[in-house]
């Protein structure tokens, strides 16, 4: 196996690609879906497209990593073509998402098809009646489906997974923590 190198504090395909391109020669950057306007600011496409040095790829998903002790060549597939090429390259980062690490709350608290905590007005009636404890009240805001279990952060279904909103998410539970030690 080659190493495949995450790229740490850069959290987005598009400002990687930007970032990258300062050092690197050529930025091949492929993505599975049709374009970029879906997931990316206006601002960003537009550095990207002005930018000769990226080569943007639609429709494409990598099929082959080639070398020895290095990795020497990747191999990729244009998914709507059909065609496959091969290019030298040494290097390889993957920006595919994240997943939750919420395997072992599965029979406490309610999760989203993605594995994501489900709280407060995301919660369904059905998500309300099967909770292993009843409730006397609706959710608050961050609250799980278990009446005084708060989720907030990347772990939370529906969030923007930044650091401010985490944190801001944190205090809000905190005043909601106050409010379950009232009742
Ligand atoms: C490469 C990268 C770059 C990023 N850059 C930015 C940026 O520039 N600006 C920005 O705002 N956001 C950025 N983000 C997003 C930001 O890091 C997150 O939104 C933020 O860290 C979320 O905080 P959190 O506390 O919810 O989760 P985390 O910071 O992920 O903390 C969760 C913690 O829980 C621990 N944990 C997991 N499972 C268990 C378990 N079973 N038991 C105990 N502990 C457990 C983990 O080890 C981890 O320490 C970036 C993310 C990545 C991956």
């Amino acid at each position: 196996m080659f190493p495949i190198r995450p790229l740490k504090d850069i959290p987005h395909t598009g400002q990687a690609a930007v970032f990258l391109v300062e050092t690197a020669k050529r930025v091949h950057m492929l993505v599975r879906s049709a374009g970029l306007a879906e997931s990316m600011s206006r601002y960003l496409i537009r550095r990207i497209e002005e930018t000769p040095t990226i080569v943007f790829w639609p429709h494409t998903e990598i099929v082959g990593l080639e070398g020895g002790v290095h990795l020497e060549s990747v191999r990729w597939r244009n998914s709507q073509t059909g065609q496959t090429e091969e290019h030298n390259i040494n290097h390889v980062f993957v920006m595919t998402g994240a997943d939750p690490n919420t395997a072992l709350l599965d029979d406490c608290v309610a999760l989203d098809a993605k594995g994501f905590i489900k709280t407060g007005p995301d919660l369904s009636q059905e998500n309300l009646n099967t909770a292993p404890r009843p409730r006397a009240r609706p959710p608050y805001l961050l609250e799980t489906s278990l009446p005084g279990v708060f989720a907030v952060g990347d772990v939370r279904g529906g969030t923007i997974k930044r650091v401010a909103s985490a944190v801001g998410e944190g205090s809000i539970a905190i005043s909601f923590v106050h409010q379950v030690l009232q009742e």
